[in-house]
């Protein structure tokens, strides 16, 4: 299975037809993809002026928005290293890690779903490196907060709604009504927490 850089090679490589240039960066995503897949998708295609269906979009757009991508990649690997390198210290000196960061990076570690997005199309329309940078930031600071940790927005509904059927509650947990993103419980205070638990869903959705 070809790596990263192998695929972004492709995708670069005018001597390839744009269908394979495409492909490539689709597969690129399966590798590195902060919002999942679909949303990163859909997010690199927006920005880029590409139509998410296009088989054959404009090869400047295809390498435009691999570049996205790659500057966000780069900012995540260089994070992932620093952290390990940290905690391998602290475990040294035997300080416990709080449990809210260790979970987000068990989930995380990779560089699929960093920022959950609550839907494909719905997600934040910042570049990519600026909206991990926001979100390790408030991972790290360890301080709950009220607002969003992506765009500052302060109304948030809970998806699915804590009172759907418990097939639906799988997923999801507190979305910003502002820029779409599913924010961390452990980023938000108890009281937002309350408030989008509150919060009827639907209307984040009809505003958007
Ligand atoms: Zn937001």
């Amino acid at each position: 299975m070809a790596g990263f850089r192998a695929l972004a090679e492709q995708v670069r490589n005018p001597r390839l037809a744009a269908t394979q240039r495409r492909t490539a960066l689709r597969k690129c995503l399966e590798r590195f993809a902060p919002y999942g897949h679909r949303a990163t998708w859909h997010h690199l295609c927006t920005r880029a002026g590409i139509a998410t269906q296009d088989r054959e979009p404009d090869p400047e757009r295809l390498v435009a928005a691999l570049a996205e991508l790659e500057e966000a990649r780069a900012l995540w690997l260089s994070y992932e290293a620093e952290f390990a390198a940290r905690r391998r210290r602290e475990k040294h000196d035997g300080i416990r890690q709080p449990d809210a960061t260790a979970d987000w990076h068990r989930r995380t570690w990779g560089g699929r779903d960093i920022v959950s997005c609550a839907s494909p199309q719905r997600h934040p329309t910042a570049r990519l490196a600026v909206v991990l940078r926001s979100m390790i930031v408030a991972m790290e600071s360890g301080r709950p907060r009220r607002d969003c940790p992506v765009c500052g927005g302060t109304r948030f509904a809970w998806r699915p709604e804590p009172a759907g059927r418990p097939a639906d509650r799988t997923a999801l947990g507190p979305v910003c009504a502002g820029c779409g993103v599913v924010a961390p419980a452990s980023v938000l205070t108890s009281e937002a927490l309350t408030a989008a638990a509150r919060s009827g869903g639907a209307r984040v959705y009809s505003a958007a």
